[in-house]
């Protein structure tokens, strides 16, 4: 198996077999990270001799383009990629008009959590990601970027799959994202978004009290929390806040709420007052999600609320002192929500082994 180009310990040790001195992998991330270099041989600050060597034992990518698609506006590119085993993943790149470039990755073929509103759900888990492969999304799209002269600013782990549940491929990812001699991304512009896997939130605060937290929360009471998201079985809402009020008192940062409006599930006018109370005084802002009906959840019977109701759902919480914004729904003319890509190219929909995986997942995960 040849070695990732992301694999700093790998590369030094076979920089050491090749009887190199360790200032060598120095000149190797500079031309990675820095000057982008497309492969081995484009190392000019290295002998033509050793890049021969390192040619056949680095690889600089495992994943293949499969399709991509532009946004009508132009703003918004989904990108499909193949992993070396046949799963598909998705990266989507939102050129916001101000200048600052978002970059959504993906941390899991599929997700094992079957929220019944989420195309990803529907799948099920192939597997989890290696950090080189959700590194690679970055890579890939890094470069696309500076073709068109710019620059991804933040990273929001809100593709497919449950972050918290791949955590430590999770961590080396932003690691290497972070890291000054590297991609250089400030922590404070990633976001990490959670379904609710109360550990994960207990070892993020610890290993990363910089980084941003978005929970998905899209729901104010148990009840009508565990209709859609499973994992409110595992971990109820009073554990989730908890969990929450412990990151706060550490990190003192504040939590991004992600609230999804589906007509007649969560948008209950009683909600707003609900959600109203449960966030009130604790450090928080709410991200309403108008929901996006896509290929593979069709058949749910689920619809977006009106705009008026969500604009009702802000003001109540803006009197409660809760600052909130609605997510735009850049991209809606390629379903660029969780997950719809990959599901238009397999064409099936797998059902989700929701008890079976999640158990599997949350042990692998820990
Ligand atoms: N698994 C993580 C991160 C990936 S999902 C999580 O659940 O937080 C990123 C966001 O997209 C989540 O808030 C998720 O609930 C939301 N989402 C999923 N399906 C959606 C849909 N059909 N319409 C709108 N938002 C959706
Ligand atoms: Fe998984 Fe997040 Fe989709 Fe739920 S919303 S199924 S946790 S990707």
């Amino acid at each position: 198996m040849p070695v990732s180009v992301h694999d700093e310990a790998g590369i030094k040790a076979l920089l050491s077999g090749f009887g190199e001195k360790p200032f060598r992998y120095a000149q190797i991330a500079q031309a990675v990270y820095k000057d982008l270099v497309p492969d081995i041989d484009s190392i000019t600050t290295i002998s033509k001799e050793l890049r021969e060597k390192l040619s056949s034992e680095i690889v600089f990518s495992t994943l293949s383009l499969r399709s991509e698609e532009t946004s009508d506006n132009g703003q918004t590119t989904k990108f499909l990629f193949e992993t070396h085993d046949g799963k598909l993943i998705e990266a989507v790149i939102m050129r916001h008009l101000s200048g600052r470039n978002t970059l959504c990755v993906s941390c899991q073929a599929g997700c094992p959590m079957g929220c019944s509103f989420c195309a990803t759900g529907k799948l099920g888990l192939f597997r989890n990601l290696t950090a080189w492969e959700i590194l690679e999304q970055f890579d890939f799209v890094q470069k696309r970027l500076v073709s068109e002269d710019r620059k991804i600013r933040n990273v929001v782990f809100m593709g497919m799959g449950e972050p918290f549940l791949n955590y430590k491929n999770l961590k080396m990812a932003i690691s290497v994202l972070c890291d000054q001699k590297k991609y250089d991304v400030s922590n404070r512009r990633i976001t990490v978004s959670t379904c609710g896997i109360v550990p994960g939130i207990e070892k993020f605060a610890e290993d990363f009290p910089q980084v941003s937290l978005a929970v998905s929360l899209h729901a104010p009471n148990d009840e009508t929390r565990k209709s859609i998201m499973p994992v409110e079985n595992t971990y109820p809402l009073a554990d989730l806040m908890a969990s929450l009020d412990r990151y706060v008192e550490k990190t003192n940062k504040r939590v991004f709420y992600e609230y999804i409006m589906i007509s007649g599930v969560t948008d209950h006018p009683r909600f707003a007052t609900e959600l109203a109370e449960l966030l009130r005084g604790r450090l928080a802002h709410v991200n309403f999600i108008p929901y996006n009906p896509g290929e593979g959840i069709m058949g749910n019977g689920m619809l977006p609320t009106s705009k008026l109701l969500i604009k009702k759902f802000q003001d109540t919480l803006e009197k409660a002192g809760i600052p909130s914004t609605v997510r735009h729904t850049m991209g809606d003319d390629i379903d660029a929500a969780c997950g719809q890509l990959a599901m238009k190219e397999r064409g099936e929909s797998l059902a989700t082994e929701t008890g079976k995986s999640i158990s599997k997942a949350f042990r692998k995960g820990e």
